[in-house]
């Protein structure tokens, strides 16, 4: 299976790449593809969104295919749940992301609050050619660091913690975040319904 995914963001590229890649589903990405204004509803709706955008562009351009959007966000729960659904404008769009993260720890600790629980969320929504629609939501939760620790991910990786191990999304490599992030449980319940409705095969149980 192809699908085309409606992102311009490389790094949940790499790992939806990674996430589908291991079910033999590649992703492909449309040079032209125009991002739509967010809205401030819900993911699901965002992500719908982008994927009905992205399937209308591909018609128009002669390629109809398969299209998969992702909505996502950071929810600060001293902050009462924000940035969330707008996440990615969170600090002003184009400003530099360690700025932005610093933003939010400032934010943070002037609610005098030392409630430092925060989740990701993450909405896809995936369109077929002939026009069925899935979804699929995750989240993982865990704590904002009192400081940015590692390099590795994109965004708000080097301040999100996960308690488990008490690292960092940014500390971990690839393969370790990828084993439990918000993208990686939606990305599963999507394709359970993918294998239900028989359009990628069930892997045999070990
Ligand atoms: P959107 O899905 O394009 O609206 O962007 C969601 C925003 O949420 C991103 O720009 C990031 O700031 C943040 N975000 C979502 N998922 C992650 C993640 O896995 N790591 C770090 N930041 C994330």
């Amino acid at each position: 299976m192809r699908i085309y995914v409606a992102t311009r963001n490389r790094g949940k590229l790499r790992e939806m790449e990674a996430l589908f890649g291991s079910r033999g589903i590649t992703l492909v990405t449309f040079d032209r593809y125009a991002e739509p204004e967010e809205g401030d509803t819900s993911y699901a709706d965002n992500a719908a969104l982008k994927a009905r955008t992205l399937h209308d562009q591909l018609r128009e351009a002669g390629l109809p295919a398969n299209v998969l959007a992702d909505d996502s966000g950071l929810e600060v729960y001293a902050l009462d749940g924000r940035p969330g659904v707008l996440t990615a404008y969170y600090g002003g769009a184009g400003v530099p992301w360690a700025e932005r993260r610093q933003l939010l720890l400032d934010e943070l600790t002037a609610t005098g609050s030392d409630d430092r629980r925060a989740r990701f969320v993450c909405a896809l929504h995936l369109i077929t050619e002939v026009r069925r629609e899935f979804t699929g939501v995750g989240t993982v939760e865990g704590v904002i660091a009192q400081e940015e620790r590692g390099t590795e991910g994109f965004s708000f990786d080097p301040v999100f913690v996960h308690p488990p191990s008490g690292r960092t999304f940014a500390e971990m490599p690839d393969w370790e975040k990828n084993a439990v992030s918000h993208r990686t449980i939606a990305v599963s319940r999507l394709i359970g319904d993918l294998e239900a409705a028989g359009l990628v095969p069930v892997l045999p149980r070990p």
